[in-house]
């Protein structure tokens, strides 16, 4: 497989994180303190569980303190709500993530909603969302942030930046496509959003410098959907068979893009396992940091700049 146009993403997490680690450090010896991230997980969810131990591994790892808040399936929703109003109180606790997607029975918003905009290092609340859109300083979600490093650091490879790129997002998800458009901008983007309803979506791809896919369809973008050039950034994690006799799994995860076909064209693209992903938690962990040090009035460690 080719690997020269790989956008590796696990080892630019890794490098966030290691940053992560040294800005915690000072914090400990500026102010005895370690940040605090307080994730809650309702229900049993497989791919849910595993979100929530590396991000309670990746977190400790960089010297925080994780807590975690595990409830049944069927928690009533009155009592989440509880939990995240004694967790906005706990003043040793720095940020709250609540692991999505949450049963059906659970009103999400509301949910998001009652986080405390200070300890909001998911970027998911009205505050935040807010913020992004009048451009005025905020916790971001870490999806897109992600997404954004990613793209910059495939840019700086060719000596390029952002500035007048034409970024198309595919997608237009709270979570993922929608901050992304507001993230892209702020890098001075050109930026289009397509949807479901997006007529003649492979032309609209093919005009992107950026192509970000956020979808959930696997390997919806086709090779020739790529301009020749383009940086290619796959948000999709889709899991679908293993049709190799030879694997030891019956699946696998895939993208939202057709990776092999991609390469072709693309000049840099993210991998998927290995792109996104571990990007997401990189940025939760320094979302953090960044809450723990605006509630206290504390200069952000040089290290994270
Ligand atoms: P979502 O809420 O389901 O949104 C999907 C978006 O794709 C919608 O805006 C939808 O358009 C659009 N779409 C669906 N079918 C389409 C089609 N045929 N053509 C064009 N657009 C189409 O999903 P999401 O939460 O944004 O997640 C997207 C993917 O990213 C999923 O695979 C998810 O697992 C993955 N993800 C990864 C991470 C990570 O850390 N790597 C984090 C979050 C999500 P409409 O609005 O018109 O329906």
């Amino acid at each position: 497989m080719d690997t020269s146009k790989l956008i590796d993403g696990k080892a630019i997490a890794a490098d966030l994180r290691l940053h992560v680690g040294k800005a915690v450090k000072t914090l400990k010896s500026a102010h005895d303190y370690a940040p605090t991230l307080a994730v809650v997980l309702v229900g049993e969810d497989p791919a849910s569980q595993v979100y929530v131990r590396s991000k309670h591994k990746f977190t400790r790892k960089a010297g925080m303190r994780s807590l975690e808040h595990k409830m049944p399936e069927d928690t009533n929703e009155d009592t989440l709500v509880a939990l995240i109003e004694t967790l906005n109180k706990d003043d040793s606790v720095d940020g709250i993530l609540v692991q999505l997607p949450l049963p059906k029975t659970i009103n999400t918003d509301r949910v998001i909603g009652t986080i405390d905009p200070q300890k909001d290092v998911d970027g998911l609340t009205e505050i935040s969302a807010g913020r992004l859109s009048l451009g005025r300083e905020g916790l971001r979600p870490c999806t897109p942030e992600g997404c954004v490093i990613l793209a910059r650091s495939a840019l700086a490879a060719r000596g390029e930046d952002f500035s007048g790129k034409h970024c198309v997002i595919v997608g237009r998800s709270i979570l993922v496509g929608k901050p992304a458009a507001f993230l892209f901008l702020e890098q001075n983007c050109t930026v289009t959003i397509a949807h479901s309803r997006t007529k003649d979506l492979d032309a609209v791809c093919r005009s992107a410098d950026i192509l970000v896919a956020a979808v959930g369809r696997p390997l919806m973008v086709e090779g020739d959907w790529v301009k020749k050039g383009a940086i290619v950034i796959d948000v999709g994690i889709n899991r679908v068979p293993n049709t190799d006799p030879n694997a030891k799994r019956d699946t696998k995860l895939v993208g939202d893009v057709d990776y092999g076909a991609a390469l072709e064209n693309a000049a840099a693209i993210t991998p998927v396992p290995g792109g996104v992903g571990p990007m997401t938690i990189a940025c939760l962990l320094r979302n953090t940091v960044i809450a723990a040090c605006a509630r206290r009035g504390w200069p952000v460690p040089k290290a994270l700049d």
